[in-house]
């Protein structure tokens, strides 16, 4: 047995690795808020009201993979006053520097991945459901040459899954 975890990790991760947002995220743990509010100021995100209540929401439940419509309605039963813009808005800002990895699923579906360390998923067709493939799976066992000039910065694999027909 080979230990998967080096194949996949050692050519893909290099220099794309955000060891700030990964530390900061491992920290959350008592208590969320407080947290969240140093989250964003190591980042150099001003902890504005708005973006603490999305934190809040976002990162104080562990890993979730969660796309825009589903933070905001969470955000709304929460009783956050954010519209939908903002909610696009500040995912996409804390994708930027780091706290999120946004994994594009098809044209119109883009989820955001509070883990931000790297891994594959699985994607349930029709479910829409998002799930981790775990580490110890080996996906990508060799990983291709780039064009003179360019370096791999991450390799995402999204591996579509459908209910078998009985
Ligand atoms: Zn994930």
């Amino acid at each position: 047995m080979t230990s998967s975890r080096s194949i996949v990790s050692t050519s893909a991760v290099e220099g794309t690795e955000r060891p700030a947002a990964a530390a900061g995220r491992s920290a959350l743990t008592g208590c969320p808020w407080h947290d969240v509010k140093s989250m964003l100021r190591d980042v150099g995100l001003r902890p504005t009201r708005q973006r603490m209540a999305l934190g809040w929401i976002l990162f104080g439940k562990g890993d979730r993979h969660i796309t825009a419509e589903m933070l905001y309605e969470e955000a709304t039963k929460a009783k956050v006053p954010v519209s939908l813009a903002t909610v696009y808005n500040t995912l996409h800002q804390f994708t930027d520097v780091g706290l999120l990895r946004q994994v594009a699923v098809d044209g119109s579906k883009t989820y955001f991945d509070t883990n931000v360390s790297q891994h594959h998923h699985f994607f349930v067709e029709g479910e829409n459901d998002l799930l981790d493939i775990p580490m110890s799976d080996v996906i990508v066992g060799k990983t291709p040459i780039p064009p003179e000039g360019y370096e791999v910065a991450r390799i995402d694999v999204v591996v579509r899954l459908r209910r078998r027909a009985r």
